[in-house]
C-alpha cells in the first residue's frame, strides 16, 4: 500500500458531512470542482495517452454515486444564477468538469450523467469538435507506442536520441515525449512530432480516429443540462505562443462554440501550460487571465489545486480537484474532503 493510499484510507474513514462542517466553521461556504478527462475502458492495446483517462465507466459510476449522495452538483451556469439571486454559493455544491471533448464523454460519461440526473461542464477545443485529428499528445503517445523502431534519434528542432527499451512501458516513453514537447514553442512542436514520426517509422493516419465530439453530439447534451464551455480553439500549449494567437484561442472559441450551439458560452477552462520558470508562469497567467476577463466569460478554471472558497472568491482563477482513474476509491473520498492533503 503506498503511503497516498494509505493516507487516503485514514481520511476516508470521515465522514463527508464531519469534514464539510469542520470546514465551514473554519472558512465558510465553499465549492468543490472536479477535473475530468477521458472516461472509457482502455484496451490492452491502446496507443494514445493513458493519462487523459480519468476513471473506467464503472469506476466514474461509483464516484457519481458517492458524490451525488453527498454533494448537489451544479454547473457555472447554475452557479451564476444562484450568485445573481442571492449573492452566495449554493450550499453543498459541485461541479463536474471535463476537459478537452473526447468522443467518449459524450458517448459514455454523458450517459452516466444523465442516468444520475446531474449537469457536468465540458470543456472542448473547438477547432477539434467535428474533425478526426489527433490532440499532439495523443500524436505522441502513439508514436511511443505503436513505432516500428526501438531507438531512433532526431536532429531538429532538437537533438535526442529514444531508447525505447530503456523505459519500463512505452506509457513511459510517451510522458517522457509529451514532457519535453512542453518545453518546445509552439512551431517547433510540430516539426519535434514528424521527425519523431518518421524515425520511428510511424505513420499517423488522424482520419482514421474519431476522437473528439460532433457538433450534433454538443447541441444534444446542451439541451439536456450539459454546460459547454471553451478551451481553445486547437488546444496549443498555452504558454508556448505569442500573444496575438493567445488572445485569438480565447476569443475565437467562446464565439464558435456560441454559432454553433446557439447560446452563450460563459466559462473558460484554460488548456495546459508549458514548462517555464515561475516568473514567466505568473506573467502568463496575468496576461491570460486578461484576455479571459476582456473576451466576455464569467468564470475561468486555472491551473490551481484546491477548494472554492465564497471569501475570496475569485471568478477568474478557479481551483480543481483532478480525478485519475488510479484513484482508488478511498483515495477519490479522501480527495473530494481534504484536497489539501491529496495534492495530486
Ligand atoms: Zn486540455
Amino acid at each position: 500500500m503506498t503511503k497516498r493510499h494509505a493516507l487516503g484510507h485514514i481520511l476516508a474513514a470521515i465522514p463527508p458531512g464531519v469534514a464539510r462542517r469542520v470546514r465551514l466553521a473554519q472558512r465558510g461556504r465553499y465549492l468543490t470542482v472536479l477535473c475530468y478527462h477521458r472516461i472509457l475502458e482502455r484496451p490492452p492495446d491502446f496507443p494514445f495517452d493513458d493519462e487523459l483517462v480519468s476513471a473506467s465507466p464503472a469506476q466514474f459510476e461509483d464516484e457519481l454515486r458517492f458524490i451525488e449522495r453527498h454533494w448537489r452538483v451544479i454547473n457555472f451556469r447554475m452557479l451564476r444564477e444562484h450568485l445573481e439571486r442571492d449573492g452566495r454559493f449554493p450550499d453543498r455544491s459541485l461541479i463536474i468538469t471535463f476537459d478537452d471533448g473526447y468522443i467518449d464523454n459524450c458517448e459514455v460519461a454523458f450517459p452516466l450523467l444523465r442516468k444520475h440526473g446531474l449537469p457536468a461542464v465540458m470543456f472542448v477545443a473547438a477547432g477539434y469538435m467535428g474533425e478526426r485529428r489527433l490532440f499532439w499528445w495523443d500524436r505522441l503517445a502513439y508514436i511511443a507506442k505503436t513505432a516500428k523502431r526501438r531507438s531512433a534519434s532526431i536532429d531538429e528542432p532538437l537533438r535526442l536520441k529514444i531508447d525505447l527499451d530503456s523505459f519500463h512501458e512505452a506509457q513511459d516513453a510517451a510522458r517522457r515525449l509529451i514532457g519535453t514537447a512542453k518545453t518546445l514553442p509552439e512551431s517547433d512542436k510540430e516539426l519535434f512530432i514528424k521527425r519523431l514520426a518518421a524515425a520511428f517509422e510511424v505513420e499517423i493516419d488522424e482520419g482514421a480516429f474519431a476522437m473528439t465530439m460532433r457538433w450534433d453530439q454538443l447541441r444534444e447534451m446542451d439541451a439536456q443540462g450539459i454546460e459547454i464551455g471553451a478551451h481553445s480553439i486547437s488546444h496549443p500549449i498555452f504558454s508556448n505562443i505569442d500573444p496575438g494567437l493567445l488572445e485569438r484561442e480565447v476569443s475565437q472559441s467562446k464565439a464558435l462554440i456560441e454559432r454553433e450551439l446557439g447560446r452563450e458560452v460563459i466559462t473558460f477552462g484554460a488548456p495546459g501550460r508549458g514548462r517555464i520558470p515561475a516568473e514567466a508562469k505568473e506573467r502568463f497567467e496575468k496576461t491570460l487571465r486578461g484576455l479571459i476577463e476582456s473576451s466576455g466569460y464569467s468564470f475561468s478554471t486555472m491551473y490551481q489545486w484546491g477548494l472554492v472558497y465564497e471569501r475570496d472568491f475569485d471568478p477568474f482563477a478557479i481551483r480543481r480537484i483532478g480525478i485519475e482513474r488510479y484513484d482508488s476509491a478511498p483515495v477519490f473520498r479522501a480527495k473530494l474532503s481534504f484536497p489539501e492533503l491529496m495534492p495530486y
